[in-house]
């Protein structure tokens, strides 16, 4: 559902269909609809529904995947509408961070992320029969039907409780390894290493930079989201000085508000780093944009007074016209293409003037 232009809905959901195959499914068709907001009931309108339905009888789909969130009840509406399972955009970036998330911290992040997602959204066996049954045994009392409100109302609450419970658990763990990682943190700051963090839209070659200036062999993915946890190398400078190269985890449009929180502590990293260098791909259909959404996120967390490197990367898949368009908007970037291994001599280059001058001591012995 979409209010703005065209392309943007386009851009959006080739997105979302990229996501979906990153996640293991085959995408079989697109359908967008144009109106002012979503329908309270359905998310779609009423005729788009009888479409959708229509859709997922020819094409044999098994899910429809909607590009927003949806409430509890519109999800629960659209399933009994298409006879199929529904998810939306959230749930489906979090079954990708849960697939690939691969540290103690990151996992212990997604399943929050998910726990909290789902908790508001769980059904008890009672409700699921009295919606099989046509709301015909919705009688009396709170909207509930009697008989079968008992048991299932109670496995509910169980399951509920259940889940705050593990809620509350993770919460304490992770701030422990919060806890950890500050320190590790406090070290590095001692030992007075400049630290470079590598930001950018997911899929923006993050990966294949850190690989090309440090060789460090991280796993490159032509999928969505192929980092998640942090990765952190050491690099030397022409001039002898150490400093700290990290990847960062991708960015991407209308990330779920549960996971901007879950992963807040690892961008809060970035916020630390002596230099940002941000990577957009410079063949993306509106790298602007990639540009304006990532700079969004850094701020949010605190790291928009981190002086920033503007990298341009793929430049040997991008058209002479965008690269020209994209020099003249952002005349200070450095454009480069880590697959074809041009430009990073310059990249190191422009990389170490911005480091910071390591404090020159003085010793003067008297005699
Ligand atoms: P990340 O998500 O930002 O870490 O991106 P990756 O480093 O995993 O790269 C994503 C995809 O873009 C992979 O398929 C890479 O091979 C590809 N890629 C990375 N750099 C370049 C480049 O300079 N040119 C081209 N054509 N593709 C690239």
């Amino acid at each position: 559902v979409w209010d703005g232009s065209v392309t943007d809905a386009e851009n959006s959901i080739t997105e979302l269909a990229a996501l979906a195959e990153t996640a293991g499914s085959q995408v079989l068709e697109g359908l967008i609809q144009r109106r002012g907001r979503p329908d309270p009931a359905t998310y779609i309108g009423r005729g788009k529904v009888a479409e959708l339905g229509d859709v997922v009888v020819s094409t044999g789909a098994d899910t429809v995947i909607c590009d927003g969130e949806l409430s509890p009840s519109q999800l629960r509406n659209l399933e009994q509408s298409v006879n199929v399972k529904v998810i939306d955009r959230t749930a489906l970036i979090l079954d990708i961070f849960a697939q690939h998330a691969k540290s103690k911290e990151g996992k212990a992040q997604v399943e929050l992320a998910q726990l909290e997602y789902l908790l508001p959204r769980l059904r008890g066996w009672g409700e699921a029969l009295s919606r099989q049954a046509g709301g015909s045994a919705r009688v009396g009392g709170a909207g509930g039907g009697v008989g079968l409100r008992g048991p299932g109302e109670t496995k509910l609450e169980t399951d509920r409780r259940r889940i705050r419970t593990r809620i509350a658990r993770l919460r304490r763990e992770i701030k422990g390894m919060r806890t950890v990682r500050q320190t590790k943190r406090s070290r590095r700051a001692r030992n007075a290493v400049p630290a470079v963090a590598i930001a950018g839209y997911t899929n923006a070659g993050k990966s294949s930079l850190l690989n090309r200036l440090t060789g460090a062999g991280v796993l490159v993915e032509d999928a969505l989201f192929a980092t998640l946890d942090p990765t952190t190398r050491r690099a030397h400078a022409a001039d002898g000085r150490v400093y700290t190269l990290s990847d960062t985890v991708g960015f991407v449009r209308h990330l779920p508000h549960q996971i901007v929180e879950a992963f807040r502590s690892t961008l809060e990293e970035v916020a630390d780093a002596d230099l940002v260098v941000h990577v957009v791909d410079g063949a993306h259909p509106d790298p602007e944009e990639q540009v304006r959404a990532v700079r969004e996120v850094l701020t949010e967390v605190g790291a928009d007074s981190v002086p920033e490197l503007l990298v341009v990367n793929k430049i040997d898949a991008a058209d002479e016209e965008t690269l020209l368009r994209l020099k003249r908007l952002w005349p200070d970037a450095v454009f480069v293409s880590a697959r074809a291994a041009r430009g990073i001599e310059g990249l190191r280059g422009a990389i170490e003037a911005r480091l910071p001058r390591p404090a020159v001591e003085l010793r003067v012995t008297l005699p």
